[in-house]
């Protein structure tokens, strides 16, 4: 039979599974220390797999485990000789959940176990310590009645508390055993009260429900959304580690603690952590009483007077410097560190990497290499992509109180404090007055650009993670909550409102774009620090990876950060994006409303100037490197007035009445634009659109060669294609005007043209396609939206539901779901087949994902592009990708 319960001491052979997917971290990482030879208190693992049995088992553990779980109880006897229940010398255990990764504080623990009326006072006899027996018996009760049988923790801290009061003492240490014995008669009255049973005496049973609790508590509802957040899948279930209690309770020569073996804010290679004398662990992280230094140095540093480990055991801090030194080499990695001490001999409870900030871990990463712990490669391999986010946008001051009144999608990394503005002139009406602003929209529009740039952050009701407004603040790097169901937005009354409060025009308030929290008021961020490390770690990642790392880009702003953060040219130029500013929108409209050929072109001939000038200051930011260039993509009436005020404007402008231009609003109407009137289907309708553009372009790059700029590799991108003949036709045109200009200038241009693979059909006949095209640009937002059928502006109102229900385990719009990369891989191969010369890139959102940039290093892309501020994050998980086959 399948081995499902693991002694600390037994062996684990390694080479078949990793022990963590079984023995889970702390399990495995106890297993560890054991074979090193290092103080751990005896105990056993019931493995993950009795987890999935647990719940198979209609939540009840199946007799062969508990069968199982009293022959290691034995064995703990055995090597402690106490026994369990027993009258005369006790053993007590603790109970501790222990999934695959660590989720502090998600799921439950249980010490103390084994103590009832009968033993606590055997406990007391053999301890000669009546004060340390009841407050173990009461630390037990309350636990146990709190995760076992459901009784909120304060009913317990309210009893204790009240009783503090009518003695007049303040700490817990100040009451005495008497004391202890009778707030454990009140304990017990409570449980009976509240369950209308006894607290249960036999300690079997007390031990099959506290091991039924710890499965159970992987299903609570804080451990799912831990979950959900950090991709965690449900199936992995936690194991259940028992263990002889050691007691850091029992006086003044005991203690408990936890030390980090560096420092996991900062990175700095010092001990850091806290201990307690005379304490279990739980009061450590509790709070009611103020932990100590470790060291002498991090007491001086913090100038506290109270003494460190170092000083009050100075023998037991000798040892553990050696035990936690030798952790780290062993591990090769920060450690994170529990232990107590029970009368000046020390255990260790638990060893794990550490969690830290992503400062910490990218100076401990290079630290490490410069102390020859690990090599580049696994220092590469050891940061987490997405957590370099934080080093690049300003977060939140942690240590600030928040007010949080919503939350919705984290849609665009950083923090940003500033008035609620309701439309974008008011927000770019205030910052012209150095005012900061959050534009809060329903959803926003290409319209809305302006007050996007002006604002320092938005925030929308509706809307997923490749809206609008997500892409677009994620390129401008903006911080932007999007989907935030939670509150109803009122334009008329400039108001917003939440299950609680209402909101107005004026109010301030901040939102973390990296955690979609929204706070009542202004919270003070900390500015990011781009440290040398950042750029030695992103170096080295440079050297291993295969991937080349573009960006998607339209202003110069955008396109001169993405350079310094590493951009190696750009994947995507969206244009439409430039047709906003003011000055041109009006000639776009004019464009758009023309009837006639000839009044088209004149609009255009407006507009061509304002292109080119963009294109000539993009391309010269980029010189050297490869610019790809989308011709015209979205639905033309996302360009047409909407209020009545713009459509007279508009009509005065374009000498038009206010009803010709509302019919031919109504004309362009479409029912389902997304799948309309759109991408190279425009470039067919009007031909002269896409060679105002395409011309554009190549006298951008005439004039930038005439005035000696090193030029770029334009590649011209048609968007939407679906079929052979579009491509055909679209790059015919292309070639034209690229004639044209080279004749009139008498100038050689070199040049690609390529498409966009964004609809199923365009993946299917790749090879048609491919016989057209230079290079072929995955656009997965599209395409990901085609393949399901499911509308990416639409689908934050219902995806939550679909990840509840586990039929996603991700956002599809955020990493590349199966069969989009399916499809993806499909026209890799037969596009390649056709044309071996064809360039492969990505540039839907998935472009800055890493799993997704995972996906496109296995299946043989060329490179991936995403917004500047991703670029960082997608050198370290293409160097990843290379490195580890995902
Ligand atoms: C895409 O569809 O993936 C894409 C990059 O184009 P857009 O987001 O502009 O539709
Ligand atoms: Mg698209």
């Amino acid at each position: 039979m399948e081995k499902l319960i693991f002694n600390f001491k037994s062996s684990f052979s390694k080479t078949k599974t990793n022990p963590k997917h079984i023995l889970g971290g702390k399990g495995a990482n106890l297993a560890e220390m054991e074979r090193l030879g290092l103080p751990v208190p005896p105990g056993f693992t019931i493995s993950t797999k009795v987890c999935d049995l647990f719940y198979k088992n209609k939540k009840k553990l199946p007799k062969i485990i508990t069968r199982l779980i009293k022959k290691e109880i034995h064995l703990i006897e055995k090597n402690t000789k106490k026994k369990f229940g027993d009258l005369k010398n006790p053993l007590l255990i603790s109970v501790r959940s222990g999934a695959r990764v660590s989720m502090p504080g998600m799921m439950d623990t249980i010490l103390n176990l084994g103590l009832n009326d009968k033993t606590v006072l055997a406990l007391e006899k053999k301890t000669l310590n009546p004060r340390f027996a009841k407050d173990s018996y009461r630390r037990f009760i309350q636990m146990y009645g709190n995760v076992v049988l459901g009784i909120k923790e304060y009913n317990f801290e309210e009893i204790i508390e009240n009783y503090k009061l009518t003695k007049g003492v303040i700490l817990d240490t100040d009451l005495d055993a008497d004391d202890w014995e009778g707030l454990i008669k009140n304990f017990k009255d409570l449980i009976k009260g509240k369950t209308k049973k006894k607290f249960p005496q036999d300690v079997n049973e007390q031990l099959n429900g506290a091991i039924s609790a710890v499965f159970l508590s992987w299903n609570t509802n804080r451990a799912k959304v831990y979950r959900k957040i950090n991709q965690i899948p449900a199936d992995w279930g936690t194991a259940v580690n028992v263990q002889a209690m050691v007691f850091g309770n029992m006086g003044n020569n005991c203690a408990t603690g936890v030390v980090f073996t560096r420092n996991p804010s900062t990175g700095e290679k010092k001990f850091f952590g806290e201990y307690l004398i005379n304490a279990q662990g739980e009061d450590v992280v509790a709070g009611n009483r103020t932990p100590r230094h470790i060291t002498i140095k991090g007491r001086l540093d913090a100038n506290v007077k109270e003494l460190s480990m170092e000083e009050t055991l100075p023998k037991v801090y000798l040892q553990l410097k050696k035990i936690l030194n030798q952790l780290e080499k062993h591990y090769k990695d920060m450690q994170d560190v529990e232990f107590t001490v029970e009368n000046n001999k020390l255990w260790m409870l638990q060893t794990r990497s550490g969690k830290r900030t992503s400062k910490s871990a990218v100076k401990i990463s290079v630290d490490m290499v410069k102390e020859k712990l690990i090599s580049k490669k696994e220092a590469i391999l050891r940061i987490e992509p997405n957590t370099l986010d934080t080093l690049l946008h300003p977060t939140l001051d942690e240590k600030v109180k928040k007010e949080v009144i919503a939350s919705g999608l984290p849609a665009s990394p950083g923090a940003a404090s500033g008035k609620i503005v309701f439309s974008a002139d008011e927000a770019e009406r205030l910052n012209n007055m150095m005012q900061d602003t959050i534009l809060v929209r329903i959803e926003t529009s290409p319209e809305d650009i302006h007050g996007m740039h002006a604002a320092k952050g938005i925030l929308t009701s509706r809307g997923g993670m490749t809206s609008h407004a997500a892409v677009v603040a994620r390129g401008m790097g903006r911080p932007c909550v999007s989907g935030t169901s939670q509150i109803d937005i009122d334009y008329k009354n400039k108001l917003f409102k939440t299950s609680e409060q209402i909101v107005k025009e004026g109010d301030i308030i901040t939102i973390d774009g990296s955690s979609g929290k929204i706070i009542l008021g202004e919270i003070p961020t900390v500015k990011p620090e781009i440290s040398g490390d950042f750029s030695k770690v992103l170096g080295w990642a440079d050297e291993f990876r295969k991937l080349k790392i573009r960006t998607n880009s339209e202003t110069p702003l955008d396109t001169k950060t993405a350079r310094d953060f590493g951009a190696e040219g750009i994947g995507l130029c969206r244009t439409e994006h430039m047709f906003f500013d003011e000055g041109r929108i009006l000639h776009v409209r004019q464009m758009i409303l023309s009837k006639t050929i000839a009044d088209r072109n004149n609009a255009l001939d407006k507009i061509l100037p304002y292109q080119k000038n963009d294109f000539k200051e993009i391309f010269k930011i980029m010189s050297g490197l490869p610019v790809t260039v989308r011709l015209l993509d979205p639905p033309l009436h996302e360009f047409l007035p909407k209020s009545e005020k713009e459509i007279i404007e508009v009509a005065n402008s374009l000498k038009l009445t206010e009803e010709e231009i509302k019919i031919r609003i109504n004309e362009l109407h479409e029912h389902n634009p997304m799948l309309g009137h759109r991408g190279c289907r425009l470039g067919i309708s009007y031909p002269e659109i896409y060679e105002m553009q395409c011309r554009a372009i190549f006298e951008a790059l005439v004039e930038n060669k005439k005035q000696k700029i090193k030029s770029i590799i334009p590649e011209i991108m048609i968007p939407l294609i679906s079929s052979e003949a579009e491509i055909r036709i679209l790059k015919e045109l292309v070639i034209k005007i690229a004639n044209k200009v080279q004749k009139e200038n008498n100038i050689k241009l070199d040049y690609l043209v390529g498409t966009m693979i964004e609809l199923p059909r365009a993946a299917i006949r790749a090879n048609d396609i491919a016989k057209h095209a230079d290079f072929f640009s995955f656009g997965t937002n599209d395409l990901t939206q085609t393949t399901f059928g499911i509308s990416r502006d639409d689908s934050g109102k219902f995806l939550n539901d679909y990840i509840e229900n586990k039929i996603f385990e991700i956002d599809p719009f955020i990493s590349i779901d199966k069969g989009v990369g399916e499809l993806v891989a499909l026209a890799t191969e037969k596009g390649r087949k056709q044309n071996k010369k064809l360039k492969l890139g990505i540039c839907g959102e998935h472009g800055g994902d890493p799993k997704s940039i995972h996906f496109c290093a296995r299946i043989g892309l060329n490179y991936v592009s995403c917004s500047p501020f991703r670029i960082p994050i997608a050198r370290l998980a293409a160097a990843q990708a290379a490195l580890i086959k995902k």
